[in-house]
C-alpha cells in the first residue's frame, strides 16, 4: 500500500516524497482514509508510530482544498502536553505542508516569551499548535479566536490528562465549533480518555494498531 492510494491531495503527496517517506506506517494506513471522510477518531498510537502524519496529512488536506487558504482564521488546532512535542509537530507540519501555498503555522507554548507568540497571533494563522495552559492565557485575553477551527487534534491525550490539563482542554474545546472534526491520539484509550472522548467527540471510531 502506498501514500498514493490514501486519497491525499497531490501537493501533500509531493511533500511526502520530498520528506523521503515511501510507505505509510500502520497507524497512517488505518487513520488517514477515515480522517479524510471527516470521521472523529480515537487512535491508540505510541511515539514513533508516525502518528503526527496520521493526523496532520488529513488536516492539511482540508486546507489544501481551500482557495488560497486566506483570511479564514485558525483552521487546525493541535493540543500537545509539552513544548517539545509542540515544536516537533510544528516542524513536521512545515515539512508536510511545504507544497501548500503560504501555509501559516504558529506555536503557542508555556515557558516561552509572550512577544513572538503575540506577533504570530496578530497575523493570519492556519495551523495552531499549542500547549493547553498558554493557549488558555491567550484565549482569555481574546488574542486568539477558535471559532473557525475545522479540525481539532488532541495529541498524547493521556499525558495531557496526567498533567492536569482536563479543565483547560474542556474550555478550549468549548471555544471551537461543534461541527469540527476531532482526532484524539493517546497511548491508551481506556478510563478517563474514554470519558473525555464521550464528552467531546461524535461517534468516534476507535483505531488500535
Ligand atoms: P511520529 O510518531 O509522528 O513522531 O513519527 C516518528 C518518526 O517517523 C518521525 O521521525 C517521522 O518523520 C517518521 N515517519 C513518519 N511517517 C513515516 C513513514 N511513512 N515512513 C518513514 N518514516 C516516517
Amino acid at each position: 500500500m502506498s501514500f498514493e492510494n490514501l486519497g491525499l491531495d497531490p501537493a501533500l503527496l509531493s511533500a511526502i516524497t520530498k520528506t523521503g517517506f515511501t510507505t505509510p506506517t500502520p497507524v497512517q494506513l488505518a487513520a488517514i482514509p477515515k480522517a479524510l471522510k471527516g470521521q472523529d477518531l480515537m487512535v491508540s498510537a505510541q511515539t514513533g508510530s508516525g502518528k503526527t502524519a496520521a493526523f496532520m496529512l488529513p488536516a492539511l488536506n482540508r486546507i489544501s482544498g481551500m482557495p488560497a487558504n486566506k483570511g479564514t482564521g485558525v483552521q487546525v488546532l493541535v493540543l500537545t502536553p509539552t513544548r517539545e512535542l509542540a515544536m516537533q509537530v510544528a516542524d513536521a507540519t512545515k515539512a508536510y505542508g511545504s507544497h501548500l501555498k503560504d501555509l501559516r503555522i504558529a506555536v503557542v507554548v508555556g515557558g516561552m516569551p509572550y512577544g513572538a507568540q503575540l506577533k504570530a497571533l496578530s497575523r493570519r494563522v492556519d495551523v495552531l499548535v499549542a500547549t493547553p495552559g498558554r493557549l488558555i492565557d491567550h484565549l482569555q485575553a481574546r488574542r486568539v479566536n477558535l471559532s473557525t477551527v475545522h479540525t481539532l487534534v488532541l495529541d498524547e491525550a493521556d499525558r495531557m490528562l496526567d498533567m492536569g490539563f482536563i479543565e483547560d482542554i474542556e474550555t478550549i474545546v468549548s471555544s471551537t465549533p461543534e461541527s469540527r472534526q476531532t482526532l484524539l491520539f493517546s497511548a491508551t484509550l481506556d478510563g478517563s480518555i474514554a470519558r473525555l472522548a464521550g464528552k467531546m467527540m461524535r461517534e468516534p471510531e476507535q483505531i488500535e494498531v
